[in-house]
């Protein structure tokens, strides 16, 4: 058996068996899960005296809801297969989180790196043209937001292409998100996926029986972490662990290799010296120990890839010593190494729950560019002046003063970044007790993620039910 398999035949296996602890009738589960349209679109861009033929692609997954929404990557993987795989990810995602949109996923054959940044401008405004030629883009059509190899910056080339074809359309700012917080952005929206990892983790490590069939103890702090990828999602994870968890992080890989630390690493001083020598190598108090992949088999509480798919396989999967892996990248583990993992009794926090925080706080900003206003905008100073009023009475019939620092925190008006952030860890929390309670309640279901797959895919069903396609 060869260690690699299909991505999108891999979630496919995923949505199989977790259909068969369902009562949704069989060509219902077929229509969930083939993907309803894929755009495969090639166009040339000028490299100095020559041209080159860009691979690009767009893949709406399921309309069961819209606007489909799902990132846009730049890697040199990019194929229909992997898009296809992404955009299918997301239509459980989103309804397991229950964010209401269709999944979809886009994505450019190119190594960002190997480009300028007007090279990549030319190629970011050219998908976005033969995407709004096809209407494939639109704030209540299909809704494109970063992902692997993108960021802010695309996003914002993204909507300004947008706007110079549909000017006048009002809600046109919401036709993209993970825009730059002065282009019609979201504050939280940068660091969401890997804040949400952190809050999906704690969540986990909080239930004293789950703990106790894994043999962990509960509670985030002081627990070893290793985290493959220090992008936005696995830098995000790490940093907020460390700082607000006080998690241990013990191992970082990145493209050059794994560096562990069994005391701990700065994960901030760490980006730093990263940004300086271009390097994890060599940071100070560390071990170099081999290439990125070696730091999937470092002894663990938790393992965080936070990179691409198809990491641990069936080649090492018997090697992994975590006792809960929390799959921050999409697909890092494939069908066959699955089970091998589950027979370890190892806990998984599959990828289209624990990464579900970008989407869900592109749904914010969402929300936040069609009404046209600034969450707490019109509440801050209200709820200000109340809490304000009521301290001052709590305080004449008490005779006793309120310290400040106690004053400026009971006083606080919901600003923006408070919303986001609480919507998110409120989001990320009731999404695990929903599946948790799947999981223990139906005592076939044999794993976390398949009975995630048991909710979304009901949840999806009863939308396609409710249509009247499926009577
Ligand atoms: N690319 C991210 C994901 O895979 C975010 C998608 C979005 O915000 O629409 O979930």
């Amino acid at each position: 058996m060869s260690a690699k398999i299909s991505f999108f035949k891999s979630v496919e296996q995923y949505v199989d068996k977790a259909a068969g602890f369902t009562d949704i009738p069989k060509g219902l589960v077929e229509q969930i899960r083939v993907c309803n349209l894929v755009l495969q679109i090639r166009f040339p861009i000028r490299i100095g005296n020559d041209y080159q033929v860009i691979e690009a692609y767009r893949v709406q997954h399921s309309h069961h809801r819209l606007p489909t929404k799902g990132g846009i990557r730049y890697a040199e993987t990019v194929d229909q297969d992997e898009v296809m795989a992404l955009a299918s990810l997301m239509s459980y995602k989103c309804a397991l989180v229950d964010v209401p949109f269709g999944g979809a996923k886009g994505g450019i054959r190119i190594n960002p790196h190997k480009y300028t940044p007007d090279q990549l401008q030319s190629i970011t405004r050219r998908y976005t043209t033969e995407l709004i030629k096809k209407n494939f883009i639109g704030p209540g059509i299909d809704v494109p937001a970063p992902d692997y190899g993108t960021g802010p910056r695309e996003m914002a080339w993204i909507l300004d292409t947008y706007q110079a074809f549909r000017h006048g359309e009002i809600d046109s700012i919401g036709c993209v998100t993970g825009k730059p917080i002065t282009q019609n952005g979201i504050r939280g929206r940068n660091e969401a996926t890997g804040r949400g990892v952190f809050y999906g983790v704690r969540e986990c490590l909080s239930h004293a029986e789950d703990m106790k069939r894994i043999g962990l103890s509960t509670g985030i702090a002081g627990k070893t972490i290793a985290v493959q990828g220090l992008g936005n999602v696995g830098s995000n994870a790490a940093l907020i662990s460390q700082q607000e968890g006080d998690a241990i992080i013990v191992g970082v890989a990145e493209r050059e290799g794994s560096i562990v630390n069994p005391k701990g690493i700065d994960v901030d001083a760490l980006l730093k010296f990263r940004k300086e020598t271009g390097s994890i190598i060599g940071f100070p108090g560390t071990k170099h120990i081999g290439d990125s992949s070696a730091i999937l088999e470092v002894e663990c509480d938790i393992l965080i890839p936070a990179a691409l798919e198809n990491q641990i396989t069936i080649d090492n999967a018997d090697r992994i010593k975590a006792k809960v892996i929390a799959e921050a990248a999409n697909g890092p583990i494939t069908a066959y190494a699955d089970p091998i993992l589950q027979k370890k009794n190892i806990l998984i926090l599959p990828d289209f729950y624990i990464n579900a925080g970008g989407v869900t706080v592109s749904y914010f900003e969402w929300l936040k560019n069609l009404s046209h206003h600034r969450f707490g905008r019109l509440e801050n100073r209200f709820q200000h002046n109340t809490f304000t009023g009521i301290l001052k009475k709590v305080e004449e019939m008490t005779g006793k003063e309120v310290p400040q620092r106690d004053r400026d925190f009971l006083t606080r008006g919901g600003t923006e970044i408070d919303l986001v952030n609480s919507g998110l860890e409120d989001t990320m929390i009731t999404a695990y007790q929903q599946i948790r309670q799947t999981f223990l309640e139906h005592k076939e279901i044999p794993d976390m993620r398949t009975a995630a797959f048991v909710c979304s895919l009901k949840k999806i069903a009863s939308d396609y039910i409710a249509m009247g396609i499926f009577p």
